[in-house]
């Protein structure tokens, strides 16, 4: 079962293929990558919310989509707009109905209101829509999607992670250059629209027993406790209190 909603299910053992916390310039691998920091873009779900609300296996068995494909590139690909509508409907309801159960992952409301506090510009990158983001958001009552100067959701004509438009749009509209905008997410596609982006990239590994799919990532934590404690030094002058 995949950490965002609509991404492809991980097609074998090995996959991802990294050991938790091995990656470069990991959080106190000894290896650091300097990476000033701007502005931040989190991803949503498994990120900013505990993981796995969604039971993505019964998504993908109720709209038919194979194993090893991505939800959105399923449904985009389904011939005859009927029966994609059908089929979107179906994966609109499952995620309204996770959003009504979702939570705030750990530490995320100390992260984002320090940040917001400190005047760092904040984004969010998603596959969901943005009514479900809205509807999540109202479970996290620490959070208040005004904090955010860009909410990108595949309600945007943009090609979605791990495709980078989202990232050049976030640095864009924050006003920050894209070496400078730090993406911030628990799966592959999180981090390798960052990195094509030409963005930092920070994998959360929220279960340090389950698979690691942060390959490419510049810092890796286990918590956004720790991502705090990486990116608040990394703060560009200027936004650092
Ligand atoms: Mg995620």
């Amino acid at each position: 079962m995949a950490p965002d909603s609509t991404a492809p299910t991980a097609p074998g053992a090995g996959w991802g293929g990294q050991c938790s916390g091995a990656a470069p310039g990991a959080a106190g691998s000894g290896d650091p990558r300097p990476g000033r920091i701007s502005a931040v873009l989190f991803d949503f779900d498994g990120t900013l919310t505990v993981p796995d609300t969604l039971d993505f296996g019964a998504v993908r068995q109720a709209v038919g989509c194979p194993e090893g494909m991505g939800l959105l590139e399923f449904l985009a690909g389904v011939a005859g707009p009927e029966e994609r509508r059908r089929k979107e409907a179906v994966l609109e309801a499952w995620e309204m109905e996770a959003a009504e159960r979702t939570r705030e992952n750990a530490g995320a409301t100390r992260l984002v209101s320090t940040l917001h506090r400190l005047g760092v510009p904040l984004g969010i990158i998603t596959r969901n829509t943005l009514v479900s983001i809205e509807r999540s958001l109202a479970q996290m009552p620490g959070i208040d999607l005004g904090w955010f100067g860009v909410v990108i959701t595949r309600d945007l004509p943009l090609s979605p992670k791990p495709f980078p438009d989202g990232v050049h749009y976030a640095a864009e509209h924050l006003g920050v250059e894209v070496a400078e905008l730090l993406v911030v997410g628990d799966y592959r596609f999180d981090i390798e629209a960052g990195k094509r982006a030409g963005a930092l990239a920070m994998y959360l590994h929220n279960d340090p027993a389950g698979p690691f799919h942060g390959d490419g990532a510049d810092f890796v934590v286990r918590s956004l406790t720790e991502a705090l404690t990486v990116i608040e030094p990394r703060l560009a002058p200027g936004i650092q209190t």
